[in-house]
């Protein structure tokens, strides 16, 4: 266990005494139930914030749809809303270190991740929709109306914003999934009410604030804070809701799927992910275990993408294996604010009980579980874990434990173990590791994933279309997709 903590800039310490609850036509509201806001690497409490209800929520929604309506946001011209999100971009970045750390300590995570992932890439994504706002535009069609005869017809698109959207997001990436909603949102026109989870609601807060602070009108991007099950579904099934869009659990994605259609908003989901990666015999295995490493570990595989069933060719298996754990025997160990420490804290004491519950499970099972490092008893830690030797029947190969469980599969047929990759209700990513171009070729359009990466695993760029086949969600974030998605198309037709 190292412990060589950095210390929190006052700027964070500051923030935590002023963000009270939700964050509504540019102030913190602090009426409502307050609740405890905890750092997982000790239990400790950081804050206390005020859990909004159901008038709280109408409120917000009322306060967004009023800024839609009065078109203060959308009214702008286009290059003047891109000029405020250009500048929302610099203003994370200048507030980058404290948002981070504000996400390490709310949610347990590595200082680095924070660093690089949750402020770094947001600030890259922020630019990259921020672009978009300029460069959304409809097609002229040659329609061949033949009535009444001898009239003329021009006919052309219009792509508009949707109008009030509302943002559900979890608590693995907090700030940095609050931000892949709301920003395409805003660029397309769209005015924003965003619910964090519960659990995390600190860094989203922060981000509304600075919104403002960037030219963002007030009443533009709201935050509510609230229970998933009270304000979360309130959201969803509110009639001045335009859009709805989610990033959880498939089985609260479904729930707010039927309300959103109830009143025939639109919506989005991107859902879990049980991800495989596929290692063929001729894979470079000092590059696949490093690839299994970084993709199953990162934020202690809370990742929706993290790879956790990894199939590996038996002629691989045991060396991949006995490579992975020696690594999680010697990783260092300690809360997220420690940049040395590898196994940090995962979000909450009801998440290290899940996880270690599917432990107990497979073990049941008669899988050959591993422990890495020892763990701490205070925080909420828990042992990277290796499994080998597993079986495809096995309940940890097949359901979400959305924790540092890496579950190996050998294989002796390529056919067989892509039989096996694909069997799962789930197919959000997975990955392929091969030198072959031709194996890459032939495999990749079989895997039934929304994203297939060859050679790398967990890689994201703002461009690239990123969502779930089956079970892991409908619609994508990312690129034009997610832009496109925050809009309404209308068809104008002339006569003359
Ligand atoms: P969750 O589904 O319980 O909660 C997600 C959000 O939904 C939270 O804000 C929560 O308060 C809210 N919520 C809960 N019940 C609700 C309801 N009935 N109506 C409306 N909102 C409700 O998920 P979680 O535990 O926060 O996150 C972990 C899950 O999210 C994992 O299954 C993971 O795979 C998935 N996830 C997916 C992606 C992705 O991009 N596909 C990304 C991150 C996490």
């Amino acid at each position: 266990m190292t412990n060589k903590l950095i210390v929190a800039l006052p700027d964070v310490e500051a923030f935590l005494q002023r963000a009270r609850g939700s964050f509504i036509d540019g102030g913190f509201r602090e009426q409502g139930n307050p609740i405890a806001i905890i750092n997982p690497a000790d239990g400790s409490q950081l804050s206390t914030v005020a859990q909004g209800d159901v008038a709280l929520a109408d409120e917000a929604v009322a306060i967004t749809k009023g800024s839609f309506d009065d078109r203060r946001w959308r009214g702008m011209s286009p290059a003047q809303r891109e000029r405020i999100l250009l500048k929302f971009a610099d203003l994370v970045e200048q507030h980058s270190e404290e948002l981070a750390q504000i996400e390490t300590l709310n949610q347990g995570k590595s200082i680095n991740i924070s660093r690089a992932v949750d402020a770094g890439f947001s600030v890259d994504f922020i630019r990259y929709m921020a672009g978009w706002t300029t460069k959304l535009e409809g097609k002229t069609g040659d329609v061949s109306i033949g009535m009444p005869e001898g009239a003329n017809f021009n006919a052309y698109t219009l792509r508009q914003p949707v109008g009030v959207v509302a943002a559900i997001v979890p608590w693995n990436f907090p700030m940095m999934i609050a931000l892949w909603k709301a920003i395409p949102a805003l660029a397309a026109g769209c005015s924003v009410v965003v619910k964090p989870a519960s659990e995390t609601p600190l860094s989203v807060l922060r981000l509304a604030e600075l919104a403002v602070e960037a030219g963002v009108p007030k009443g533009v991007f709201n935050v509510i804070l609230g229970s998933g099950s009270v304000v979360g579904q309130h959201l969803a099934g509110h009639a001045d809701v335009d859009k709805v869009t989610f990033t959880g659990s498939t089985e609260v994605g479904k729930v707010i799927g039927h309300a959103a259609v109830d009143h025939m908003a639109s919506f989005s989901l991107e859902l879990g992910g049980k991800n495989p990666m596929l290692v063929l015999a001729d894979a470079d295995i000092e590059k696949a275990v490093n690839g299994a490493l970084m993709g199953g570990l990162l934020n202690q595989g809370q990742v929706c993408a993290a790879a956790s069933r990894f199939y590996v060719h038996r002629s691989l298996h045991d060396e991949f294996c006995s490579r992975l754990r020696s690594v999680v025997d010697q990783m260092s160990v300690g809360p997220g604010m420690d940049p040395q420490a590898q196994v940090n804290p995962v979000v909450s004491q009801r998440h290290q009980r899940s996880i270690l519950q599917h432990l107990e499970r497979a073990k049941a099972q008669g899988a050959n579980v591993h422990y890495g490092v020892q763990v701490p008893e205070e925080g909420f830690y828990v042992s990277p874990v290796i499994i080998s030797d597993a079986k495809q029947t096995f309940d940890i190969v097949r359901e979400e434990a959305f924790g540092p469980i890496l579950t190996v599969i050998p294989f002796d047929d390529v056919n067989e173990a892509l039989a096996m990759v694909n069997d799962s209700e789930l197919g959000l990513a997975a990955s392929l590791w091969t030198e072959s171009l031709s194996e890459a070729m032939r495999l990749t359009p079989e895997i039934e994933a929304g994203t297939v990466w060859v050679n790398t695993h967990v890689t994201l760029d703002p461009s690239l279309p990123f969502g779930g086949f089956k079970q892991s969600g409908i619609g994508k974030e990312f690129g034009q997709e997610a832009i496109y998605s925050y809009t309404k198309l209308k068809s104008i037709c002339i006569a003359y």
